[in-house]
């Protein structure tokens, strides 16, 4: 009830939820309190929750930031959702906003409007998970649920001085979770700290049959090595990461940050990610593939938008689609067939590829030099709402550190590192901490001896 008490009164400005439904959040509140009194209760059991509306869920209308979806009620529950709610017994206060279809770093391109970033309402909160972001900062939440395809937990948890972790992909499974980029999305915990990520995460992962990507693999507590010491870890700075493009303020945080980590006995070597640079041009070839076809299956026939007026099936599909779709994802799909049709395959598609391989294997060489790798989340802290939306190259370029983590499957995350005044107001930073495969314990671990 404090949280929904929370939300009447300060989302119809933050926006960070896009449905609400306190009749249905309290019932879940009581079937948890009951559960707890007939002594069969998780850890989680009661702990309220914002999902990201990119998850289905049995019941709730699910748009994933879309017209497409404006009034799309889910028949089912995806993995994540039967995890945490039914399993863990948490209890959903709401579906939050994000951009249309997990497209963008703002929270811009959303149909139901942008998010205002808490810690200052004039600037964005990231993307695309910036609603779930927005909540667990302002306190409409105690932790979410967000999907990262490029960085969408880690950037937004960045502008919003949370922490937020993306598994290494196939940890969480994918059946359910409205597809982006199905070889890059995953779902991961968004939290005020890495204990809170590293509760959430252990209730959501787990191998899946309906994901044919889902991993068999043992369950983990991903709490379990928090207490660590440091001593002897050795932290990998890519060069590349530090070179030209970083903020001065974002520089100095995440240089205390690396001091900090010496004090804790932390072995600090260079690193280095020759093929970064070729990170932002080979997503944006891949991720437009696979959204293009990814996004074929809203056409108008089956759920959905459907234009009110059409002449025949051609029709239908097209003002369905030209209706239902906002600029952002219509300039993906063009972009996404263009690279994948005849003729242009092998010069775009397949070269981004191989430049994805050439990722990975930088990142396998830096890590039989170190255990982690530490840079900045973002190359600056929350921009102003409207300062880059006319301008997708700028936008782009802004995923400049989280996109290869993602085109190399790697686990990765964000934690606070201190904040930066702009027009008198203190607006937080990111460090990013990427791991080897599987190493979402390690991670966790290096960023609770942080804070
Ligand atoms: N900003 C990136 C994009 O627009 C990443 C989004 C994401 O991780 N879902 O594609």
């Amino acid at each position: 009830q404090l949280y929904l008490d929370r939300i009447a009164r300060l989302n119809p400005d933050l926006n960070a939820y896009i449905t609400v439904d306190a009749e249905r959040s309290l019932a879940a509140a009581k079937a948890a309190d009951a559960r707890r009194a007939a002594g069969n209760a998780h850890a989680l059991t009661g702990v309220p929750l914002a999902q990201k509306d990119i998850f289905c869920a049995e019941g709730w209308r699910t748009t994933c930031g879309s017209k497409m979806l404006e009034t799309f009620v889910s028949p089912y529950d995806a993995h994540v959702v039967t995890r945490l709610e039914k399993d863990a017994g948490m209890v959903s206060l709401g579906k939050t906003n994000m951009d249309e279809f997990a497209m963008g770093s703002s929270n811009e391109t959303s149909y139901y409007g942008p998010v205002q970033n808490p810690w200052d309402r004039s600037r964005v909160p990231g993307g695309s998970s910036g609603g779930s972001a927005a909540a667990v900062a302002a306190r409409l939440a105690p932790i979410a649920t967000g999907t990262d395809t490029g960085g969408s937990i880690r950037q937004p948890a960045a502008l919003c001085n949370l922490t937020g972790l993306k598994p290494t992909y196939g940890v969480v499974s994918r059946w359910g979770m409205i597809a982006f980029a199905s070889s890059l999305d995953q779902a991961g915990p968004m939290g005020k700290s890495a204990e809170d990520c590293a509760l959430l995460l252990s209730a959501m992962a787990g191998f899946d049959p309906k994901d044919s990507t889902s991993l068999e693999r043992p369950v983990e507590d991903y709490a379990r090595d928090l207490e660590q010491p440091l001593a002897g870890l050795k932290i990998g700075l890519p060069k590349e990461f530090f070179a030209d493009g970083m903020d001065a303020d974002v520089a100095k945080a995440v240089d205390e940050a690396i001091a900090e980590y010496r004090k804790l006995g932390a072995e600090i070597v260079e690193v280095s990610l020759p093929n970064m640079k070729l990170s932002v041009p080979a997503y944006y070839v891949i991720a437009p593939a696979e959204a293009s076809s990814n996004l074929s299956r809203f056409d108008g026939v089956r759920y959905g938008h459907r234009a009110a007026e059409y002449t025949d099936l051609t029709s239908l599909y097209k003002k369905s689609r030209a209706e239902g779709f906002g600029a952002e994802v219509k300039r993906r799909i063009l972009i996404g067939t263009y690279v994948l049709s005849h003729g242009y395959y092998d010069a775009y598609y397949l070269q981004a590829q191989k430049v994805r391989r050439l990722i990975a294997q930088d990142f396998a060489a830096a890590f039989a030099q170190c255990d982690v790798i530490l840079g900045p989340t973002s190359p600056d802290v929350a921009f102003r709402a409207g300062e880059k939306a006319a301008d997708p190259v700028q936008m782009y370029l802004s995923d400049i550190y989280t996109i290869a983590v993602n085109l190399a499957g790697l686990p990765g995350m964000s934690l606070p590192c201190g904040f930066a005044q702009r027009d008198g107001k203190r607006l937080p930073v990111g460090l990013q901490l990427i791991g080897d495969y599987f190493s979402e314990a390690r991670l966790l671990n290096v960023a609770h001896q942080y804070q």
